[in-house]
């Protein structure tokens, strides 16, 4: 293998920025960066050529409309499709899925059915369910143990009825890459039309519409080193013929009358409008940056980070791994046994480590797996060896510090209640701390003097405007406010017990009277932490400060 990881990322100016020098980017399953010769693309095209196409025929618009035609070319090439006539230009799988969903339902009878899996993306999911509701048909899914699909029984739900199966070619949230020649089997001999969502796909493995054998397949540039807003649908050119158009408009028509249209043939007809020049121009630089690259070597490359990672993470106290090696484009997907996910993701983001926390538009698979969030650690070719080491080292940081947390108290808070004793956290102490880092550190560790309070968490309590969620209820007694909160995130409790150690058994003339925004300005929290994490203290300081004035001005 003769691929060197650190060369490669030499390619991509965003990783020798100054303020991106240290940066770890694990989060290429949402968007990769993009190499020189694309940025570079897009510009050239506005310098050199920027033209409208196929409309005029002067030189500039010839070229434009050369580029565009060449990029169709390339295309087809990328995914092997038998002739350009097969390949749709549209902003990205999310609309091409929608497209087919459009067209092909559109002809469809009631009580047709569509096949479709809980590893899908929404993107997947949600169109296919649009058309269900408004045509009468059916959705089945695949069926599944814990939200993964087990494609090899796919054939379960296939009946005379299925007329379309819609498929990833790859998960987003767990990387799961099916086995497409098992699924090709079990559709053979089937009346139906077979799409593969290869958003992912694409990114990692050299794709052959032609061996796979799909009617469709989808993908989006951003994901493989091209620009946004462009995306791929290719379609057997035979189906795209009596396919019906889904948008209406310039470009998509051969001849319009007052009251009907002729359309154009595929793949014009599917393409109406003005298409993204610029993004069709680094689409055909990216395709030449990946035609002139080892893949094979790449992805073994990706494949040899991914089982360490794996392997690593699996050793790790406190999480609980989602994702497995085996059958998977990139993907390490885990959750926490206790915590709160997101804190873990700010935590990283502090060591300039991005990962991503949430549902990954994969909400069915992410619930079926018993979970509402993970966190997901996604690989591209620039990721490095020393890239996995400072997961994991950080990782293992996190669970050294968050491990030695002495267990937080339970606070009942029954009749005349008291909330956290918050006595022993001096502001001084937090302003000592001369690095960032040490003081988001403390920041943390304040959070263990607030304890758990079951009997707070109700809907009614809840603070608007917290990332996390955080629930606070106040009392008065004799003209002075008393408070209690609770979150499941660490961060959050620090930065509510700075604020609850400033207010708490004050007046509501003493709390208002202190400028709570400027100690936290001061202390350089504003500054540095995120603005989420930083709106989340101003919701509770809202509150807070709501709470003193409903009081009345005692
Ligand atoms: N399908 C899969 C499997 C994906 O990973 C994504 C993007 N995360 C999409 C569809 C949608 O792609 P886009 O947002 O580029 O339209």
């Amino acid at each position: 293998m003769n691929f060197d990881p650190h060369a490669f990322k030499e390619c991509f100016p965003l990783f020798a920025q100054p303020e991106n020098r240290d940066l770890v980017y694990l989060d290429n399953a949402a968007t990769t960066q993009k190499p020189e010769v694309v940025i570079g693309a897009i510009g050239d095209f506005y310098r050199h050529c920027n033209a409208n196409t196929h409309r005029s025929s002067h030189r500039l618009a010839r070229r434009a409309t050369e580029m565009v035609e060449r990029v169709r070319r390339q295309s087809a090439a990328f995914l092997n499709a038998a002739s350009a006539r097969e390949m749709i230009f549209c902003r990205g799988a999310t609309e091409a899925l929608n497209l087919l969903a459009y067209s092909l339902c559109s002809e469809l009878r009631r009580g047709d059915e569509i096949v479709i899996s809980t590893a899908e993306h929404h993107a997947n999911i949600v169109p296919w369910q649009m058309m269900a509701q408004r045509h009468g048909l059916m959705l089945r899914y695949v069926p599944h143990v814990a939200g993964v699909p087990q494609f090899g029984r796919l054939d379960e739900v296939l009946n005379e009825r299925t007329r379309i199966v819609s498929l990833a070619g790859g998960s987003n949230a767990l990387g799961l890459r099916p086995d497409l020649a098992d699924i090709g089997r079990q559709l053979r001999g089937h009346n139906l039309r077979w799409i593969v969502d290869g958003a992912q796909l694409a990114a990692h493995e050299t794709v052959d519409v032609r061996a796979i054998g799909c009617d469709f397949f989808v993908c989006s540039a951003h994901k493989f080193y091209g620009p946004s807003g462009i995306g791929l649908l290719y379609g057997r050119e035979s189906l795209l013929r009596n396919l019906p158009p889904w948008q209406g408009g310039g470009e998509m028509i051969a001849r319009v009358d007052l009251y009907a249209s002729e359309y154009a043939a595929p793949p014009h007809r599917f393409e109406a409008g003005t298409s993204p020049l610029a993004a069709i121009a680094g689409l055909g630089a990216a395709l030449e940056f990946l035609t002139a690259c080892d893949r094979a070597a790449i992805a073994t490359h990706e494949q040899s980070l991914l089982s360490e990672l794996h392997r690593d993470v699996a050793a790790l106290a406190g999480l609980r791994l989602l994702s497995q090696p085996r059958d998977n484009l990139g993907i390490v997907a885990f959750a926490l046994e206790q915590g709160s996910p997101t804190d873990l993701m700010h935590w990283l983001d502090e060591k300039e480590i991005a990962v991503r926390v949430g549902h990954h538009c994969a909400q069915p698979l992410i619930r079926a797996a018993g979970e509402t969030v993970t966190l997901r650690a996604s690989l591209a070719g620039y990721n490095t060896r020393e890239d996995i080491e400072a997961l994991l080292n950080a990782l293992r940081d996190y669970q050294s510090f968050s491990g030695s947390a002495v267990d937080t108290p339970t606070l009942s808070l029954a009749g005349d209640w008291d909330g956290d004793d918050l006595s022993g956290l001096p502001v001084e102490q937090l302003a000592a701390q001369r690095s960032w880092q040490d003081r988001y550190r403390e920041v943390m560790r304040w959070g263990r003097a607030i304890g758990r309070k079951p009997a707070i968490r109700r809907p009614e309590n809840l603070v608007r405007g917290c990332e996390s969620d955080a629930w606070l209820v106040h009392r008065q007694r004799g003209g002075r406010h008393y408070f209690a909160l609770d979150s499941d995130s660490r961060i959050v409790k620090g930065l509510g017990a700075l604020l609850l150690s400033q207010v708490d058994g004050h007046s509501a003339a003493e709390i208002r009277a202190r400028d709570l925004a400027g100690l936290f300005a001061e202390l350089g929290l504003e500054k540095h932490l995120s603005e989420s994490r930083s709106n989340g203290f101003y919701a509770l300081l809202q509150q807070v400060l709501e709470y003193a004035g409903r009081a009345g001005s005692a």
